[in-house]
């Protein structure tokens, strides 16, 4: 392609809507515009890479032997109604774009496709003899994210290959996990990505297992906690670790004392001379089931831990059918406009104990009347601890479960594992932390679908059997936005060899010098022929300002045809280290084509 000829505008300036490097400099090289909130256009330099993305990813899926397909991004309210998840997609969570059709009927933008599968499943797999299948595509999703941000990392449409496996047991389900596990390291590397598979939270889809693919890079959303032996990778949401020693605690008795001002575990510890791993903190929680009904959930955790929501969540919709719902549709830290809905008295917020009597909230249809009460382990063998008193103002120190406070009956682990804990495999790892970007994650989904949807198959018994299920999705635009992330300098982009959208751009210097026009020309009719994709800057501007230009774009490698035409050489540039060479103009192919390999391999 001629630049001359192409769509090529690039800004000397940083966009003021980017806030991260990736995003600032695909605005800034041309290869993204901002349509609307989380909407972009592909320019056709970023199409190109996405393309290059997506063939890897096609290579690696189909070499597992799952097939490609093309699923409707138009998805009939009635498929998500039988899932169960229509109003929590277009209400609670409100994720997916719904509307209605010239006939009244629902739709909704598809932000992911397990009931679409489902249905198909259900329809046309009949035998184990057809099992196992998996069937993917490459496709644009909508999501109505609530923080759209940073460009392609997190859009309201993107690309996304998701793929979807049917088997007859977990077995055959591990199997075909353990491939994609190996088919998404694989498409990471081959793109030139740094990256961590990590284990990660399956929510309440259970399932044996899911990881994530983390690409490694500041910007990232998520926190990754590893220990340097390699032996343990986790989401935080997910991660395990050891609590602190606990230390002895200085109260022998039980008493009730006066501390003003001490609603955070700080300042109580600081006024009471002890360790906040001898306090007993009750953090409140509202959650809002599918059915409407808010429970006030109150959590005891030892005073130096703090609860992970994400744990949290997965506990209380375990316990969802004890309030006769499904599942959680919020769970907040309730603010005080949320307490007028329901407290029947002002809590004391601070110096709350784990026994803060029930008459605290006004029961009602939707409001139910009694604290659901939950204790972490790490809370569970405290002696002579201190917790709150429900007067504000005091504590009371020396105090035993049951004794004082009866204990609770659910006991759960909830804790937030963080940076420096002792690794559970091993007491002598700590943990470590770094930012991840989600590009992947692999799911083991099991029957939760197959069964809400009745897709089942009939198995060599002869008995009808819902599928077993998995499913496995890359976000190929997040994928290809974070190469940049973790890929660029001062100058712009430096693209990883293998989704770069040219290997090649000839910057003529000066176009009005015939010399150098003719090998330009020359070089790439050849180098385009031979398979070196190549561009060729033949825009009547000064030569730096082409040079600025080839390195804002991040091509791997520029071809300069000038001063050492005398001598039949031109100057190649490697962007990535700036690493210049004088190559003959006959081995500019040949060389470039063996440096190209062997970046890609
Ligand atoms: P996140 O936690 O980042 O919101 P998710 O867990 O909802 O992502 P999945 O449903 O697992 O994402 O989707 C599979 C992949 O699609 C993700 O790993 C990610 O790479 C990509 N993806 C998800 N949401 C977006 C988005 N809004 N914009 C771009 N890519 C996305
Ligand atoms: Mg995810």
């Amino acid at each position: 392609m001629r630049l001359s000829q192409m769509l090529f505008v690039t800004l000397r300036e940083d966009p003021a809507e980017a806030e991260i490097p990736s995003h600032k400099l695909l605005l800034r090289a041309g290869y993204i515009r901002r349509i609307g909130s989380g909407i972009y256009a592909y320019l056709p330099l970023m199409w190109r890479v996405l393309k290059k993305v997506s063939q890897i990813v096609r290579e690696e899926m189909d070499a597992t032997g799952a097939q490609e397909c093309l699923l409707p991004q138009l998805q009939p309210a009635d498929l998500w109604r039988e899932s169960g998840r229509w109003d929590t997609y277009t209400q609670a969570e409100g994720i997916m774009f719904a509307m209605t059709d010239r006939q009244q009927r629902e739709l909704g933008l598809g932000p992911t496709h397990e009931e679409v599968i489902t249905t198909i499943a259900k329809d046309m797999i009949r035998s184990y003899r057809q099992l196992p299948l998996h069937l993917y595509q490459i496709q644009t999703k909508f999501r109505d994210e609530i923080r759209p941000r940073f460009g392609l990392m997190r859009g309201r449409e993107f690309i996304m290959k998701d793929g979807y496996s049917f088997h007859t047991n977990e077995e055959s389900l591990k199997k075909t996990y353990q491939d994609m596990a190996q088919a998404y390291s694989n498409m990471l590397r081959r793109s030139g990505l740094q990256f961590r598979a990590v284990d990660a939270d399956s929510g309440a889809i259970g399932g044996s297992g899911s990881q994530e693919f983390m690409v490694l890079a500041e910007a990232g959303e998520d926190e990754v906690l590893y220990t340097e032996d390699g032996q343990y990778a986790a989401n935080v949401e997910k991660a395990v670790s050891m609590p602190a020693d606990v230390e002895p605690s200085p109260f022998a008795s039980f008493e009730k004392r006066e501390t003003p001002g001490t609603e955070t575990i700080d300042k109580l510890c600081k006024f009471l001379k002890c360790s906040p791993t001898q306090v007993v903190k009750n953090v409140l929680y509202q959650a809002v089931y599918d059915n409407g009904i808010t429970v006030l959930v109150l959590v005891s955790i030892r005073g130096d831990q703090d609860v992970n929501q994400v744990k949290l969540l997965n506990e209380l919709t375990k316990l969802a059918g004890n309030y006769q719902a499904k599942t959680v549709l919020f769970l907040t830290v309730p603010d005080a406009e949320a307490q007028r809905k329901w407290a029947a008295k002002s809590l004391p917020l601070g110096y709350m104990a784990p026994d803060v009597a029930d008459d605290y909230i006004a029961g009602s249809k939707e409001v139910n009347s009694k604290f659901l009460r939950l204790v972490d382990r790490t809370a569970v063998d405290l002696t002579n601890f201190v917790t709150g008193s429900n007067e504000s103002g005091y504590h009371v120190v020396g105090a035993n479960w049951n004794k004082e406070f009866p204990l609770p009956a659910t006991v759960v682990g909830v804790r937030t594992a963080k940076k420096g804990d002792r690794a559970v495999h091993n007491p002598e790892q700590t943990l470590q932390s770094a930012r991840g970007i989600e590009v992947g994650h692999i799911f083991q989904l099991g029957t939760k679908y197959s069964q809400a949807m009745g897709a089942t198959y009939t198995s060599e018994q002869g008995e009808e059997m819902p599928f077993v299920m998995g499913c496995y999705g890359v976000g190929v635009s997040r994928l290809a936005q974070s190469a940049v992330e973790q890929s660029y300098d001062k100058d712009g982009i430096i693209w990883p060899v293998a989704i770069a959208p040219y290997h090649a751009i000839i910057s003529i210097p000066n176009i009005s010098d015939p010399q150098q026009v003719e090998v330009a020309e020359k070089l790439y009719a050849e180098l385009n022929q031979s398979g070196i994709e190549t561009l060729l800057d033949d825009r009547d501007e000064r030569a730096g300002v082409k040079f600025k230009d080839a390195d804002l774009i991040g091509i791997p490698y520029r071809i300069v045809p000038g001063r050492s035409l005398k001598t039949g050489k031109v100057e190649v540039v490697e962007r990535a280290t700036h690493k210049s060479h004088e190559i003959l103009v006959d081995e500019v192919n040949s060389t470039l084509k063996q440096w190209i390999e062997a970046a890609i391999n």
